[in-house]
């Protein structure tokens, strides 16, 4: 693969596991971190170990000048982007709408869908044989809570990612024939540090016997899909929704 792949939050769990296999692939990978730039250098120097090109960057997608600088680091200094993983993603404590601040809402929407969109945004700018690109890929990670619905859990972060699934879908019609194509990946429940997050880090544990496949899912797994999706093999899928959930 050619060209500069951007995931965002990319030091960490499934995001960090796309920057591996991207770094593989021959992409110049571009990860993105909130906070932890120890988890973010670490990634950075896996990848660099295998003969891989990657830089990390300190990005909060719910800030839009943070995004702005992102693709402007990529511009000024790696390859051209040929690829967006919008993986950034929260969620906050298990509870009910009644418990639901306005605070919260805004957190998690504006990180989950604001921040994806902008970022999209930034890269059709940048991919688009509209523009100045030569096409490209987007992925979008969402989640099996899409069609689930998380209730008593988190049913603003499923909410969320129902938006990101029909954001996939109008924006790869969008783009179609600018040379650009948009999925998704729908996780089911992986082993990662989110689910602390919410209040419960061994969740997968728990809830993996509602799993046909009877076990929760690994990083490497949803990744694999991701990279399957931008590359040539995937040539002509755009506007799917790739459930990777063992069944669930
Ligand atoms: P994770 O282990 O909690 O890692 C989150 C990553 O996102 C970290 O790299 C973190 O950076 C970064 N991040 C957090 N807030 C950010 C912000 N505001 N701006 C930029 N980066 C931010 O999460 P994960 O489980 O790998 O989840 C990745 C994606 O998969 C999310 O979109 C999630 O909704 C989705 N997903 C996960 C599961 C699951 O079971 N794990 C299931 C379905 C869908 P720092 O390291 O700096 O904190």
């Amino acid at each position: 693969m050619t060209g500069t792949l951007i995931v965002t939050g990319g030091s960490r769990g499934i995001g960090a596991e796309i920057a591996r296999k991207a770094g593989s692939a021959g992409y110049t990978v571009c990860l993105t971190y909130h906070s932890n730039r120890a988890a973010a250098d670490k990634v950075v120097s896996e990848i660099e170990k295998l003969g891989g090109n990657a830089h990390a960057f300190k990005a909060d997608v719910a800030i839009e000048a943070d995004i702005l600088a992102l693709f402007k680091y990529v511009d000024e200094n790696l390859p051209p982007l040929s690829a967006l993983v919008n993986n950034a993603g929260i969620l906050e404590t298990h509870c009910s709408i009644e418990d639901m601040t306005f605070d919260r809402l805004q957190r998690v929407f504006t990180t989950n869908i604001t921040g994806s969109f902008l970022c999209a945004r930034e890269a059709v700018k940048r991919l688009s044989k509209k523009h100045v690109g030569n096409g490209g890929g987007i992925v979008n990670i969402s989640s099996a809570a899409a069609r689930l619905g998380s209730p008593h859990e988190y049913v603003d972060y499923a909410a969320s990612k129902g938006a990101i699934d029909t954001f996939t879908i109008g924006l790869s019609k969008e783009v179609a024939d600018q040379g650009i194509r948009v999925n998704a990946v729908r996780p089911g429940v992986i082993y990662t540090e989110i689910h602390a997050l919410g209040g419960e880090p061994d969740r997968v544990d728990r809830v993996k016997a509602n799993v046909p496949m009877k076990r929760g899912g690994q990083p490497e797994e949803v990744a694999d899909a991701a990279l399957w999706l931008l590359s040539e093999e995937a040539s002509y899928i755009t506007g799917a929704l790739l459930d990777v959930s063992g069944g669930r």
